[in-house]
């Protein structure tokens, strides 16, 4: 099944497996109806959907905030903002790298210290995670999360 954007892109990227679960349910009705499928897909290396990509990206920028020099260079500030503008520029989804570079001009990134950035980072993913009706996540536990573990031990080796 091939998704494209609104200027006819091909674009996986822009849609969930469960947008695509839809799309496949009206595809059997049509089937039904006598239009025939040419879906044969069995494969577990597919390119990634909008959901599988936006878990892989918060991954990588969560884990980039929390590591995050404490007292960063110059240069090392201007590289972390400047790949959160590149990033707006050409994340595969582009609805929402519309939204990023929107979010990134009403609240620039806070590149002064890993507590400002990871912090920032947090108010960022939480700002897409209001958009989706999602809950918020409670960004006193950024590093719980993406560095340290949870408290419980739960994540220790
Ligand atoms: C920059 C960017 C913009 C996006 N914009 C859109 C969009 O406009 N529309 C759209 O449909 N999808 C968008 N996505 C994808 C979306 O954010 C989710 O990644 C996707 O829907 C999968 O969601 P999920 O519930 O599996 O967990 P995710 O939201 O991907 O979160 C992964 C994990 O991060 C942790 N987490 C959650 N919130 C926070 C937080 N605030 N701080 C720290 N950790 C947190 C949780 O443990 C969670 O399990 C975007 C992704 C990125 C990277």
């Amino acid at each position: 099944m091939e998704i494209r954007t609104e200027d006819g892109r091909p674009c996986r990227a822009c849609v969930s497996v469960g947008d695509m679960l839809k799309k496949g349910r009206e595809m059997a009705e049509k089937f039904k109806k006598g239009e025939p499928s040419t879906s044969t897909t069995t494969h577990k290396d597919c390119p990634a959907d909008k959901d599988e990509l936006g878990r892989a990206t918060w991954k990588l920028l969560h884990s980039m905030s929390v590591y995050y020099p404490d007292q960063p260079s110059e240069e090392q500030k201007q590289k972390a903002t400047a790949f959160m503008t590149s990033l707006s520029e050409l994340y595969p989804c582009d609805f929402c790298a519309k939204d990023l570079r929107k979010d990134l001009k009403e609240e620039p990134p806070k590149v002064q210290s890993r507590q400002e950035f990871s912090q920032w980072m947090c108010r960022l993913h939480n700002k897409v995670n209001e958009k989706m009706g999602k809950p918020l996540f409670d960004c006193s536990k950024v590093f719980e999360r993406w560095r340290d573990g949870w408290k419980d031990g739960s994540c220790d080796y």
